[in-house]
């Protein structure tokens, strides 16, 4: 049942040794992912439970899982994270209760310990929120062009969305759309939007079926230096702050 945890997890450690500019933050991610793997068992493997969707009364149960995810991040997290995760430990869970509640609510990309928390919860219930990264992959209907599906950066479930479309605004002038490669990541690219000047990445799984969407957006990490100096902002930032 954690199926999908474990294949993100393989990504990573594949990729962190061979990493070109973001050794780091993969080795963390890896650690990470091993962590809300950890929590996605707990909740699943709880007899008798299934979530309601309703945080307010799910909370309980995830707040389970927060003392082992804290000693994770305290282990593996960098220096301000790990810190972080020290003095929650030593707060009282009302807390977290309120920054989880606050979160849910009106979520944001900043907010490492709530999204991290809240990723494996909702990976299960689904919830619409912005995406983290796009895909192409073949598909028996359209097997010469590919179709193209967003991510959700907070539950992670996948949806189709149309090709040359900004998945901020909605722009679909294909002259307002801009895409910028680089030889070193083949398979990913920028896909930016004139109109909102937001953009998110894309992983094209036709050219690297093996490919795991949310961890080689972070491993290609160096083109969002690219995106942010020339002026795009990304729809939502990553788990590791990219
Ligand atoms: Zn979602
Ligand atoms: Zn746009």
């Amino acid at each position: 049942m954690s199926e999908w945890w474990d294949k993100q997890i393989q990504r990573a450690d594949y990729l962190a040794p061979r990493a070109n500019g973001a050794k780091e933050l993969l080795n963390f991610y890896a650690h990470l992912l091993r962590a809300q793997r950890d929590i996605y068992e707990f909740l699943r493997s709880r007899r008798g439970w299934l979530p309601s969707g309703e945080l307010e009364c799910d909370l309980p149960v995830l707040l389970d899982a927060l003392p082992e995810f804290l000693k994770a991040i305290q282990s593996h997290g960098p220096e301000s994270l790990a810190a972080e995760a020290h003095d929650l430990s030593e707060t009282d869970t009302q807390v977290m209760t309120e920054r989880l509640m606050m979160y849910w609510r009106n979520s944001s990309d900043i907010q490492f310990f709530e999204k991290a928390l809240l990723q494996p919860y909702l990976r299960w219930v689904f919830c619409g929120g912005n995406p983290q990264v796009s895909f192409l992959k073949n598909k028996e209907t359209t097997a010469e062009s590919g179709n193209r599906d967003l991510i959700c950066a907070t539950c992670l479930s996948s949806w189709e969305f149309r090709r040359v479309v900004c998945a901020n605004c909605g722009e679909e002038r294909p002259a307002k759309l801009g895409y910028f490669h680089s030889p070193e990541f083949d398979h990913v690219r920028i896909e930016a939007c004139e109109t909102c000047k937001h953009y998110l990445k894309g992983v094209d799984l036709t050219r690297a079926g093996f490919a795991a969407p949310i961890v080689d957006e972070i491993d290609a990490a160096p083109l969002d230096l690219w995106a942010r100096e020339h002026g795009y902002t990304k729809i939502e930032l990553n788990l590791v702050g990219v």
